[in-house]
C-alpha cells in the first residue's frame, strides 16, 4: 500500500503533523518506537500560555500554572521575578503527547508503536521506508515522509540534511522535597556551566528538577542535588534522565519528499531549551507546504523550499539570537554573573524586563536590554 504520508517520530511535532495532514484528508501512517506515545520523555514540561491558546492542547494534562520565578546568582543573590498572569503550564508529557496521538487518530491517522524505523530510501516515485516491528522488519511506502524524530539525527545524516550547530546537555528528574513553592533558578558554573538548574513545584512537595549545561551534566546534577537537600532536606528521586539539546540554526530541514519538523529541524529555543512550542508552530508550517504539494502533485525539494523559507522567517532570528547570546553568556566567570545580576537588580531594569516579557520570544527583549540598557555595555567591554 502506497500511503500519502509516513511520520516518523510520535512527539508532538510528527504528532501534530499527522493530525492536520489526516483532517485535510491525506492517509497517514505513524511511527514510534516506545510502546507507547509520550512514555518516558526527558522534559521538565513546561509549556507557555500562547501554546495552549493557539492549539488545541489537553488541559487535563496540566499539573501546575507558573507566574513567579525566582533566579538565584551565582553568590546567592536572588531577583524574584513576578510576571501579572499565568506565563506558562507544567504538563504531564504522556497525558500531552497522548492527547495530540488522540487527535490524530480521531481524525483517521494510523499509529505504530514499538516500531523503529531503520531506514530511509528516497526514489522519484516514493520514499521507502523500513521499519523494526519486534525483531521483524517490514517496508512502508509513501509519498512523503516528515522526519519527527528528536534528537535522533539518524536521518538527517542519511538525506543529507543539516545537524544542530551544538547541543546542550540535559537532566529531568521527578523528586520530593520540602520547601519550594515557587520555580526556582540557579545560574553559575559551579551548578550548570553555560546555562542552568531549575526546580519546578508540582503537587504535595513532588518537583520537577533539572539542569541543562555545555558539559558534564552527571556530575553537575548530583553536585546541584546535593545542594538542594543540604538546604531543604532530603531529596527523594523518583526517575532521572539524560539528554541532548538541539542548540542552534539547522541549514538544511527538507529534501526531496521528506521535510524535517521539530528537535530534529533545530526547532528548540535557544534560551531555555524548550522545544515544545517551536515544533508545534513549525509542524503547522510543514503541513501548510505538504498540502500545497498534494494539490500540485509535486514533492521534489523545490516544492518543499517553502517550507525552509517560512520556518526561518518565524523562528530563525529567534534561535541565532538565542544561540550568539547563550555562547556570550557562557563565557562569563561567575563574578561576572554576579555583577550582570546586579546591574539587572538596579536600574529600573526588573520592569523593563516585565513590560517586554514573552515567555517564547526572546529576541525582542534581548535587544533592547543589550540597545538600551547598561547590560549592553557590561557585555561590549567583556568582548574588548
Ligand atoms: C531535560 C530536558 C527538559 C526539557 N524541558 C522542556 C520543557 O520544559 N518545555 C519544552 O518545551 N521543551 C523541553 N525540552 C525539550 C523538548 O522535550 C523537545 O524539544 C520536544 O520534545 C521536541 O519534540 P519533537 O516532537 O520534535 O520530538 P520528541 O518529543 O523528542 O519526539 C520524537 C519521537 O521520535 C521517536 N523516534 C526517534 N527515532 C525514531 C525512529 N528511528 N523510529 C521511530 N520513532 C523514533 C521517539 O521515540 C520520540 O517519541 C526539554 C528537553 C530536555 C532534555
Amino acid at each position: 500500500m502506497l500511503y500519502d504520508i509516513i511520520v516518523i517520530g510520535g512527539g508532538p511535532s510528527g504528532l501534530n503533523c499527522a493530525h492536520k495532514l489526516s483532517q485535510a484528508g491525506l492517509n497517514v501512517l505513524v511511527f514510534d518506537k516506545c510502546s507507547k506515545i509520550g512514555e518516558n520523555k526527558i522534559c521538565t514540561g513546561i509549556v507557555g500560555i500562547e501554546a495552549f491558546q493557539r492549539f488545541q492542547l489537553s488541559k487535563d494534562s496540566i499539573l501546575n500554572e507558573i507566574r513567579n520565578i525566582r533566579i538565584i546568582s551565582p553568590y546567592g543573590s536572588l531577583i524574584e521575578y513576578k510576571h501579572p498572569s499565568i506565563l506558562a503550564y507544567v504538563v504531564d508529557r504522556e497525558k500531552f503527547d497522548a492527547y495530540l496521538a488522540h487527535l490524530a487518530l480521531s481524525k483517521g491517522a494510523q499509529m505504530k508503536s514499538k516500531s523503529e524505523v531503520i531506514t530511509i530510501d528516497v526514489s522519484e516515485e516514493q520514499v521507502k521506508v523500513i521499519a523494526r516491528e519486534q525483531g521483524v522488519l517490514r517496508v512502508y511506502c509513501a509519498k512523503v515522509a516528515v522526519l519527527a524524530t528528536g534528537v535522533n539525527f539518524k536521518f538527517n545524516k542519511m538525506l543529507k540534511l543539516g545537524l544542530p550547530e551544538d547541543f546542550l546537555y540535559g537532566v529531568n528528574a521527578h523528586a520530593n522535597i520540602k520547601g519550594i513553592d515557587t520555580t526556582t533558578i540557579h545560574i553559575g558554573n559551579s551548578l550548570a556551566p553555560g546555562a542552568f538548574t531549575w526546580i519546578t513545584p508540582i503537587k504535595d512537595g513532588w518537583v520537577r528538577i533539572g539542569l541543562m549545561a555545555k558539559k558534564h551534566p552527571r556530575f553537575y546534577f548530583k553536585k546541584f542535588c546535593e545542594m538542594v537537600s543540604n538546604s531543604n532536606g532530603p531529596l527523594d528521586i523518583a526517575s532521572v534522565g539524560y539528554k541532548p539539546i538541539a542548540q542552534g540554526l539547522v541549514s538544511k530541514t527538507c529534501t526531496d519528499r521528506v521535510i524535517a519538523v521539530g528537535e530534529t529541524a533545530g526547532q528548540v529555543k535557544t534560551t531555555t531549551g524548550g522545544g515544545i512550542y517551536y515544533g508545534l508552530l513549525c509542524s503547522e508550517i510543514a503541513v501548510q507546504v505538504i498540502l500545497k504539494a498534494f494539490k500540485k502533485n509535486s514533492f521534489n525539494a523545490s516544492a518543499f523550499s517553502e517550507y525552509e523559507e517560512l520556518w526561518k522567517k518565524k523562528i530563525g532570528n529567534e534561535i541565532k539570537t538565542g544561540y550568539y547570546m547563550r555562547k556570550m553568556y557562557s563565557k562569563l566567570t561567575d563574578w561576572q554573573i554576579e555583577q550582570l545580576f546586579h546591574i539587572a537588580k538596579s536600574n529600573g531594569l526588573l520592569s523593563f524586563i516585565e513590560k517586554r516579557m514573552e515567555f517564547d520570544w526572546h529576541r525582542n527583549l534581548l535587544l533592547s536590554l543589550i540597545q538600551t540598557t547598561p547590560i549592553g555595555r557590561f557585555f561590549s567591554k567583556i568582548i574588548q
